[in-house]
């Protein structure tokens, strides 16, 4: 079901310890101040997954790793199967974010895997995706994106696809304080919207959640939010200070 849904994601920061209390900071916020109809999710480094959600409310804050092995288990040192995050707790996965796809080459194949065994073991997928500047600077940002999701989400069956979540983010917007106009925003969402009515139907479209990721703040995510294509915010900085991302929660 499509719904509202604001995501931390705390990249490679914060100490178990921190990480704690940053998590139960934000639980308490959100069960004292929060918006009830936003679904609400903390991405955090692997180590962290078990300690967060023990710390917080299960049925009002979700944890999601930011990432996952490609294979279901055995000689691949190093890495976090599917199965260990769901034996943590928690129930999202973020796959495809722009930093993995550019920093450690994951590729469409690698993230079908990922995606797959995450379906598979129950958990929803985030999956990631968005253009760099000179892409968009050349005005092909609509065919680049398409393509990423035709290689990927869009293999799906339809009811697979109804369980992921998709996060537009331009890779000229993360982290670098400069936000995609909402006009941008929404026109990016509209279109990824549009591509689902015509590959599946406009009733698969219409029940999909996407948001919006890439310097989204306290500031700018009321009118973000006001958009009829965006369903929320992946946030990166902002959700490493627990008033801030109470500021987005609430921003609806
Ligand atoms: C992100 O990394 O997903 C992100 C959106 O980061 P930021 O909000 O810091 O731009």
């Amino acid at each position: 079901m499509r719904k509202k849904i604001v995501a931390g994601n705390w990249k490679c920061n914060t100490t178990v310890k921190e990480g704690v209390e940053l998590a139960k900071s934000v639980n308490e916020l959100v069960l004292t101040k929060g918006a009830k109809d936003v679904v609400v999710v903390l991405g955090t480094p692997f180590t962290h997954l078990t300690s967060v959600v023990d710390a917080v409310d299960a049925n009002r804050i979700n944890v999601a790793s930011q990432n996952c092995a490609a294979e279901p288990k055995g000689a691949f040192t190093g890495e976090v199967s599917v199965s260990m995050i769901k034996s943590t707790g928690a129930t999202y996965v973020i796959i495809g974010h722009s930093e993995r796809r550019e920093y450690y080459h994951e590729t469409s194949e690698t993230l079908n895997k990922k995606l797959a065994l995450t379906l598979e073991q129950g958990l929803t997928p985030i999956y990631c995706c968005g253009e760099a500047l000179a892409i968009r600077e050349a005005g092909t940002q609509n065919a680049f994106v398409k393509k990423q999701l035709d290689e990927t989400v869009f293999l799906l069956p339809k009811e697979q696809l109804l369980k992921v979540v998709i996060a537009y983010e331009p890779i000229w917007a993360i982290g670098t304080g400069k936000t995609a106009s909402t006009q941008q925003a929404q026109d990016m969402l509209a279109y990824i919207r549009g591509l689902i009515a015509a590959k599946y139907s406009k009733e698969v479209a219409a029940e999909i959640s996407i948001l919006y990721g890439g310097s989204c703040s306290a500031s700018n995510a009321n009118e973000l939010f006001s958009q009829p294509d965006i369903d929320g915010g992946l946030i990166g900085g902002a959700s490493l200070k627990a008033a801030d991302f109470l500021s987005i929660i609430n921003a609806y």
